[in-house]
C-alpha cells in the first residue's frame, strides 16, 4: 500500500490550519511540524478540523527542526501532547508513553553514517511502533543502504520509513512504498518543502503514480547532475502510462559514472536488486558513459556520445537518439538536405550530434563557436569548415542552427543572432527548449525565416528512447503536451 504524508510547518495556528486542511485533500497522512509554530497553543484546533490520520512533530535544530528546543523541553511537551495516530519522537527521548502510536526517529543531514545497520538496530529495539530513519544523499548510490535498509526491515516484519533526503535521493521518495516504507513524504506545494530533496503530494501522484508502483514495474531513469530541472520524468511517465506499460522513469543524480555502473547497473556487480531497463544520459555523463557498455550502436561510436542505455539481460547496449531526434523534425519541415548550407552555432555535444546527422544527409556544414580553438577540433574531426561567432553573417545560409545554452537560464535574454544577421535565411532551429519560445526564435520571426523549436527535437529523441526499452511506439502528442505543460508550468 502506497501511503503519501504530506508534511506542513507554518509558523501560526491559522496558517498551519489552512495548509493541514489543504495538505488533507491530497495526502493520505498528514504531518504536522509543530516547529515552525512561534506559539504552541492552538495546536488542537488544527486537529479538529482533520479527519485523516495524522502525525504530530516538535522537530529540535539538530535534527532538522526550526525550534531550539533543550531535552527537558521537548520531554515536557510529549508528556501532555494532544493525541493523534502518531506522533514522532527523536530517539534520544525515551518518551513515558504508550509507544503503539511513536515513530522514533534519526536524522543525519550530512550523508549515510557509517553505522546506518547499528542505528537501525538500536531503534528496532524499542517497543515503539514503527522506526524512521532519514540519510542525506549526494549521489545515487547513497540510496543503496537505503533500500537494504527497507529490504532488512521487510524481512523482519518491522514497519520503517527509511529516505535519502536531497535530490539525490529521491529515488527512494518514489520507489520506497514499493519496497516496503510505511509512507513517503510529500511537500504540498514547490516553495513548502519541510526536508531536502521533497517533491509535491500531486508530482509524487499525477508524474511519478506512485500508487502504481510495485516490484514488477520497469525502472529508466536520467542519468547525469544536475537532473530536477528535466522535463524527461514527465513524458517518459506520461508515456508509460498512455500505452499502459508499468515502467517508471526517475530522475537519478549521478556524480561519479564508475561507481553507478558498477553498484546500481551492470547486472553482474549492482548491489540492488531492482528492474532497471533503461537509462537517459544528460550532461555531463554522455561521453563518459562509452567505456561501461558492452555494445555501442556504431552511430552513438562515431558521435562520441551515448544519450541512451538499454539493459538487455546481462548486456548493457548504448545508442544516441539525440541525432535521430534532432534530423526527424527537420526533415519534417525542411524535405532533403542535401546541398543544404547549414550554419551550427556551438561546438558542444549537441552540437556534435546536430553535424554528424546533417553530414550523413549530405548538407554543407559551416561551425560557429565563440571558442575557434574548439571549432577547428570539431571542424577537423568532420571535416567542415568552422567561423568565429563574433560578427558572423548568415544570409548565405539555407538553415541556422542554435547548438548552444544561449537563449536559456541565465542567458535567456541574449540570442545567437540578431533578426538582421537572420535575413534570407529559409529556416531557424534551437536547440534550446527551456523557453520553449526563445529569443533567438524571435529574431528569426521578425526576419521571416520557419522556425523550429527544441521542444520538437526533445520529444523526438525522447520518443526514440521510449522504443528502444519498451519495444512499443510512444504517442508524440502525449509526451509533447506533457513537456509543454511542465515547461509552462
Ligand atoms: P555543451 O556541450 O556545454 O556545449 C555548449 C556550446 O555552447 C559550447 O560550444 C559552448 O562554448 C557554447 N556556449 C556556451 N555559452 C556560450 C555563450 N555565452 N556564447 C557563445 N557560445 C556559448 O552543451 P550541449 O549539450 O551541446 O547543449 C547546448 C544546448 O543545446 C543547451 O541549451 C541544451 O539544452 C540544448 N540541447 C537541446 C536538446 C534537445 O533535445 N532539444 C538536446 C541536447 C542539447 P564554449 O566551449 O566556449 O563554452
Amino acid at each position: 500500500m502506497t501511503r503519501i504524508c504530506v508534511s506542513v510547518c507554518e509558523t501560526n495556528v491559522a496558517a498551519l490550519e489552512s495548509a493541514a486542511v489543504r495538505a488533507s485533500e491530497c495526502a493520505d497522512i498528514v504531518e504536522l511540524r509543530l516547529d515552525c509554530l512561534h506559539d504552541l497553543r492552538g495546536v488542537q484546533q488544527v486537529l479538529d478540523r482533520l479527519s485523516c490520520p495524522v502525525i504530530l512533530t516538535l522537530r529540535p535544530t539538530e535534527e532538522g527542526g526550526h525550534r531550539e528546543l533543550d531535552h527537558e523541553a521537548r520531554a515536557s511537551f510529549w508528556k501532555t501532547a494532544p493525541h493523534t495516530d502518531w506522533w514522532d519522537i527523536e530517539s534520544d527521548l525515551i518518551p513515558e508513553t504508550d509507544w503503539s502510536h511513536v515513530i522514533i526517529s534519526h536524522h543525519d543531514f550530512a550523508g549515510v553514517p557509517q553505522d546506518l545497520t547499528r542505528i537501525y538496530e538500536q531503534l528496532a529495539a524499542t517497543p515503539a511502533r514503527m522506526v524512521k530513519i532519514a540519510v542525506q544523499a549526494h549521489d545515487i548510490v547513497d540510496c543503496i543502504p537505503v533500500f537494504q535498509l527497507l529490504d532488512r526491515a521487510r524481512s523482519e516484519g518491522r514497519e520503517v520509513i527509511v529516505i535519502a533526503m536531497g535530490n539525490a535521493g529521491v529515488a527512494t521518495r518514489i520507489l520506497g512504498p514499493s519496497r516496503g516504507a510505511f509512507l513517503t513524504y510529500a511537500a504540498l506545494n514547490e516553495g513548502s518543502t519541510t526536508a531536502p530533496g521533497q517533491i509535491t503530494a500531486q508530482k509524487l501522484r499525477s508524474v511519478y503514480h506512485v500508487d502504481k508502483i510495485d516490484r514488477d514495474t520497469m525502472i529508466c531513469g536520467l542519468v547525469g547532475q544536475p537532473v530536477m530541472h528535466s522535463v524527461s520524468p514527465h513524458m517518459h511517465n506520461a508515456a508509460f502510462r498512455a500505452a499502459g506499460v508499468n515502467g517508471v522513469y526517475l530522475p537519478l543524480e549521478v556524480r561519479d559514472v564508475k561507481t553507478f555502473f558498477t553498484r546500481l547497473v551492470d547486472p553482474s556487480t549492482r548491489e540492488l536488486d531492482w528492474n532497471l531497463r533503461g537509462l537517459s544520459v544528460t550532461a555531463p555523463h554522455k561521453s563518459t558513459v562509452l567505456e561501461y557498455l558492452d555494445w555501442i550502436e556504431p552511430e552513438a561510436k562515431q558521435i562520441g556520445a551515448v544519450n541512451t542505455i538499454v539493459v538487455d539481460g546481462d548486456e548493457l547496449r548504448g545508442f544516441n537518439t539525440d541525432a535521430a531526434g534532432f534530423i526527424e523534425p527537420l526533415l519534417e519541415v525542411m524535405g532533403p538536405l542535401s546541398g543544404l548550407r547549414v550554419a551550427v552555432i556551438g561546438a558542444g555535444g549537441a552540437a556534435r550530434a546536430a553535424v554528424w546527422a546533417l553530414l550523413k544527409h549530405e548538407a554543407a556544414v559551416t561551425l560557429f563557436a565563440r571558442n575557434t580553438e574548439k571549432a577547428r577540433a570539431l571542424g577537423q574531426e568532420f571535416d567542415v569548415s568552422y567561423e568565429s561567432l563574433s560578427s558572423a553573417s548568415f544570409s548565405n545560409y539555407d538553415l541556422v542552427i542554435n547548438a548552444t545554452p544561449l537563449g536559456s537560464g541565465e542567458l535567456i535574454d541574449q540570442s545567437p543572432a540578431t533578426a538582421e544577421q537572420l535575413t534570407g535565411v529559409r529556416c531557424v532551429y534551437d536547440l534550446v527548449y527551456n523557453p520553449i519560445e526563445t529569443l533567438f526564435l524571435k529574431e528569426a520571426c521578425k526576419a521571416n525565416c520557419k522556425t523550429l523549436r527544441g521542444l520538437e527535437m526533445l520529444v523526438a529523441q525522447a520518443k526514440n528512447q521510449f522504443q528502444l526499452w519498451t519495444g512499443e511506439s510512444a504517442s508524440l502528442n502525449v509526451m509533447y503536451d506533457a513537456a509543454a505543460a511542465a515547461l509552462d508550468h
